[in-house]
This record gives C-alpha cells, sequence and structure tokens, in this order.
C-alpha cells in the first residue's frame, strides 16, 4: 500500500515507516523536522519536508504520490508545553489535521490512522483503563487529539474515510540500534535517566512522591515503540474489514517512576542520583492501558512487554549514539 506518514522523521514515526518498509508498503514522508531528524528516515520511503500548514504543498504532494492511506504522528506533543502556549496545540495541531483530512478527502484517500494519547483520561474511574472510559482531556495537548478524534468521526460519516485513533501511553525503548528517542528538550523519563547514567546531566528530579500510589511515584503504562508500531499496521491493514475504532494502547502493566530508575540502575550499572522535586501539573497518579480491544479485534498482544527489555534497548540506542541524531 502507498502510505504517506507525516511526522514520520520523529520518534516513533520513524519506527513505523521502517516496519512499513520492511513488510513492503511504500511510503512517502511528510516531516517538518521541528522535532524529527532527515537521519531517521529508512532510505527506502520518500522523504518531503513540508509543514502542514502550506496546504498548496500538500496538495502538491497528494497530487503527485497519490497515497492510499496516511498515519498522522506530526503533531506538537507536550503536555506541559501546552499549558504554556495553548494556540500552538488548540490551532495548529487541529489546523494541521484538518489540512491534511481535507486534502486526503479531495483526493480520495480515505484511511486514516492517528497518533492520539492517554491524556484523554485525565479522571479515569476505572483502571486500566479502556477505550470507552470517559473523555476528560488533561490539557491542550489532549483536548487537541480529542478535536482530531471527533473531526475524523465526521470525515467518516460524511466522506466515509475509514480510521483507527490509537492512544498512546508511554512509548519508549529503541527499534534498533539506528533508531531512537532524540528530543530537543528532552522530557520524558527514560532518555532522561539515561542521560544521567550517560554522565550527561548530573542528576534526575522525580516530580513528587506524594501520589496515592505503593512507592508514592506516579505509575504509567511503558510501551515498546516496535509493539506499538505493530499495532498501527494491524489497525491500518483492518480498516477494510471493520470500519473506525479507537484503541488504548499499552502493555498493561504500571511501573513507578521510582522503578524506572532502579531498572535504569540495574542496565546501567551506573547509581543515577536521583532528587525528590515539585509535582509536575497536570500528572495524574496512575495511568495504564486496557488494551483488550486491540487483543481481541487485532490479535495485537506485545512483544516486549518488560521494563528491563524495554530499557535495554533504549540504553544500547544511546550509548551507541551518545548525541543522539546530530553527529
Ligand atoms: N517524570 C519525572 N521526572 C522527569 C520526567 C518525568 O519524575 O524529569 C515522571 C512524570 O511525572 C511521569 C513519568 O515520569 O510520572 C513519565 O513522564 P514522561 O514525561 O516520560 O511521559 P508522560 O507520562 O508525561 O507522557
Amino acid at each position: 500500500m502507498k502510505v504517506l506518514v507525516t511526522g514520520g522523521a520523529g520518534y516513533i514515526g520513524s519506527t513505523v515507516v521502517s516496519e512499513l518498509v520492511k513488510a513492503g508498503d511504500d511510503v512517502i514522508v511528510v516531516d517538518n523536522l521541528y522535532q524529527g531528524h532527515a537521519d531517521a528516515v529508512d532510505s527506502k520511503a520518500v522523504f518531503i519536508e513540508a509543514d502542514l500548514a502550506d496546504q498548496a504543498k500538500l496538495e502538491e504532494i497528494f497530487a503527485t504520490h497519490r497515497p492510499e492511506a496516511i498515519m498522522h504522528f506530526a503533531s506538537y506533543t507536550l503536555v506541559g508545553e501546552s499549558w504554556d502556549k495553548p494556540f500552538l496545540y488548540l490551532r495548529d495541531n487541529v489546523v494541521n489535521a484538518l489540512n491534511l483530512v481535507e486534502t486526503a478527502v479531495k483526493y480520495d484517500c480515505k484511511k486514516f490512522i492517528l497518533s492520539s494519547t492517554a491524556n484523554l483520561f485525565d479522571e479515569p474511574e476505572r483502571i486500566p483503563i479502556a477505550p470507552d472510559e470517559r473523555i476528560v482531556p488533561g490539557s491542550p495537548y489532549g483536548e487537541s487529539k480529542y478535536l482530531i478524534e471527533r473531526l475524523l468521526h465526521w470525515m467518516d460519516r460524511v466522506y466515509g474515510m475509514k480510521y483507527a485513533a490509537l492512544r498512546y501511553f508511554n512509548a519508549c525503548g529503541a527499534a534498533s540500534d539506528v533508531l531512537g528517542e532524540h528530543h530537543d528538550p528532552e522530557t520524558h523519563i527514560i532518555p532522561l535517566v539515561l542521560e544521567v547514567a550517560l554522565g550527561q546531566r548530573e542528576k534526575f528530579i522525580i516530580f513528587g512522591d506524594d501520589y496515592d500510589t505503593p512507592d508514592g511515584t506516579c505509575i504509567r503504562d511503558y510501551i515498546h515503540v516496535l509493539d506499538l508500531a505493530q499495532a498501527h499496521i494491524l489497525a491500518l491493514r483492518d480498516l477494510d474489514e471493520n470500519g473506525s475504532r479507537t484503541y488504548n494502547l499499552g502493555n498493561g502493566q504500571g511501573f513507578s517512576v521510582k522503578e524506572v530508575i532502579e531498572t535504569a540502575r540495574e542496565i546501567t550499572g551506573h547509581p543515577i542520583p536521583a532528587e525528590i522535586g515539585e509535582r509536575r501539573p497536570g500528572d495524574p497518579a496512575i495511568l495504564v492501558a486496557d488494551s483488550e480491544k486491540l487483543n481481541e479485534e487485532l490479535g495485537w498482544v506485545p512483544k516486549y512487554p518488560s521494563l528491563h527489555d524495554i530499557i535495554s534497548s533504549a540504553w544500547a540506542w544511546h550509548v551507541k549514539n551518545p548525541d543522539g541524531y546530530e553527529k
């Protein structure tokens, strides 16, 4: 299939691109390189540096390449930043998705996989969190993804566009020693902890240890980026059969911030000094996914559910690429 991947130079997007290429799909990557790295794009994919705000450019891309499906990763993705810069999220994320979807409809491209988020579940009534949990976006970021889910709902009703919205929990790990997680600035726990082990940071700050959890630190569901990638590919293949749906995507197990640090200490052999700091606004105590629907409908099971394997894969990438993609 010809698949257009927005944000295909980013951490998750580039991993999915590489898996699509391996599966024999033709991939066109569109990325503005705001957070992405051209080096991360598989050499068998077509790479176009472009911004989704530029609808004329999008038209040109669709007219030239005629994609049959879209995977949409390109987005501002930071919960904290979205409180400081809400318009970047509530305007740019949404308008860029609108431009993309409008162009897709115009060129009769009616399969869409959306990278959505667990930040839709700020006040879960049940843990693990099922896809039918009530939606309470936790930030302008979460709301922007929810607005895009609603946009897709209407594109299906009006134009018959079939979509899957995949709400990720904590994506992490590395697909190989050439594809890994590198953001600037870095805000995610696993790369930050590993940067301490590499001697690039003095210490790690734990955002609060007074949560209602066994060790007082937040619990998250860490899912290996390769497992995430497989779920996208399965969802894409299944769109014809079963139509639009939403899934929660995590490995179903929760680990605390302290457990992540302890596991990283075992793997790296570094003491990784950690200090307790203030809570980070918008962090719920526990986020763990119920991925049962994904398992039942698509036969998806995580291959790398162990925190040890996830952090080991990330560590191997960090050791090989201590400066990330900046060589
Ligand atoms: N975290 C932390 N210190 C940091 C970064 C993250 O204690 O410097 C915690 C954060 O509070 C959350 C977990 O690590 O409980 C995962 O955070 P991350 O930013 O990696 O992902 P998020 O859960 O925000 O998607």
